[in-house]
């Protein structure tokens, strides 16, 4: 008799497949809905080696996760980064090794990004405007992310999906432009509902709260939406923009709660297993790196036993100060 694969899965009965995996907590811009622009970051002996994180990678994988995303943080920022990137692409058994960046190096780095085995880039760009986009990132240049773009597309990854957090008052009018030049150069797109994580003191959180349906009900001012029932295994809804290879995605965690399909966990930049983004549930995975190196039974032990603190779903609340205090940077988005 075949022995069953190995599969991970939660008291709700939630199987983990999905693992995202913040490399650093450091970036090179400030965006004013993900951190403030004085955080500071971690110091790095607090931080994962590259090797640990591998290692954690290879006993997910194992333990039957097909997919990894890697993120932070400004993942390209890390030194090792793209070796760290071939390394995962050659773990037997991922069938998806993705990636989440601001695009601020992409120009720079897409084709070594292919070659490492990357499929699919998640690249963040909430704004057309130059001058929006300073606001927004407090740092980041427009031109060169968008040349980063452009450098991807050139590399023909099986996908490229923009992320766009939409912020009443900063970029809502904007989201119909961003749609059209996801269109023309077929990359898909998601819409996401801006996350209370961690104090940011740029903003006004609740004031500037758009919902996913108030963005759906522009873009249909301006683009047929067929609601499709394609899905990336993420939280994201999708629609298909008629007549194009675009898909539209919204990812609401207030207006629609997507808890009850989540089949993903996160490791933070220094080694917490999270078991929720909303929550603090979590386990110590350096602490069982560093108490037992080169020990990878001891370390699935770890992570299978951290599956029964997975919790029922989230509760995020605009209003109220945030209960979770660590920022986007630091959980990985
Ligand atoms: N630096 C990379 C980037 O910006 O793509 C990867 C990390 S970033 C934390 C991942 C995603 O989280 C980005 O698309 C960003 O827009 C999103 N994000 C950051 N803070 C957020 C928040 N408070 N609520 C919702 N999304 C947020
Ligand atoms: Fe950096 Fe990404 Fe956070 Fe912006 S959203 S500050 S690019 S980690």
């Amino acid at each position: 008799m075949a022995t069953p694969s190995p599969t991970l899965v939660d008291r709700f009965g939630r199987r983990i497949t999905y693992l995202r995996v913040s490399i650093t907590d450091r970036c090179d811009f400030r965006c004013l809905y993900c951190m403030n622009d004085d955080t500071a970051f971690l110091p790095r002996a607090q931080i994962l080696t590259l090797e640990e994180i591998l290692a954690v990678c290879q006993a997910f994988v194992e333990l039957g996760v097909g997919k990894i995303r890697i993120t932070g943080g400004e993942p390209l920022v890390r030194k090792g980064a793209l070796d760290l990137l071939a390394d995962l692409g050659r773990l037997r058994g991922l069938r998806e090794l993705v990636l989440t960046t601001n695009g601020s190096q992409l120009a720079k780095h897409a084709s070594a990004l292919k070659a490492a085995g990357v499929r699919r880039l998640n690249v963040s760009l909430d704004t057309l405007r130059a001058e929006r986009f300073r606001r927004i990132t407090r740092v980041g240049d427009l031109g060169q992310v968008l040349r980063g773009i452009e450098a991807a597309l050139a590399q023909g990854f099986d996908k490229i999906k923009l992320n766009t957090v939409v912020l009443k008052h900063c970029n809502h009018d904007e989201v119909g432009d961003l749609v059209e030049y996801a269109v023309e150069r077929g990359m898909d797109i998601s819409f996401i509902e801006e996350m209370p994580l961690g104090l940011v003191t740029g903003h006004d959180r609740a004031a500037d709260y758009y919902s996913s349906d108030e963005v759906r009900r522009d873009l249909a001012c301006r683009f047929e939406l067929l609601p499709t029932p394609e899905s990336t295994g993420g939280p994201s809804r999708y629609y298909r923009v008629v007549g194009t290879a675009t898909r539209v995605g919204f990812i609401s965690p207030h207006s629609h709660n997507f808890c009850g399909s989540c089949n993903r966990v996160r490791l933070t930049a220094e080694g917490r297993l999270l078991l929720c983004l909303g929550n603090e549930h979590s386990m110590d995975l350096k602490r069982v790196l560093r108490a037992h190196p080169g020990d990878g039974e001891r370390l699935k032990q770890a992570i299978e036993a951290a599956m029964a603190l997975k919790p029922e779903r989230h509760h995020f609340d605009l209003q109220a100060h945030p209960v979770i205090f660590r920022h986007m940077n630091v959980t990985g988005g």
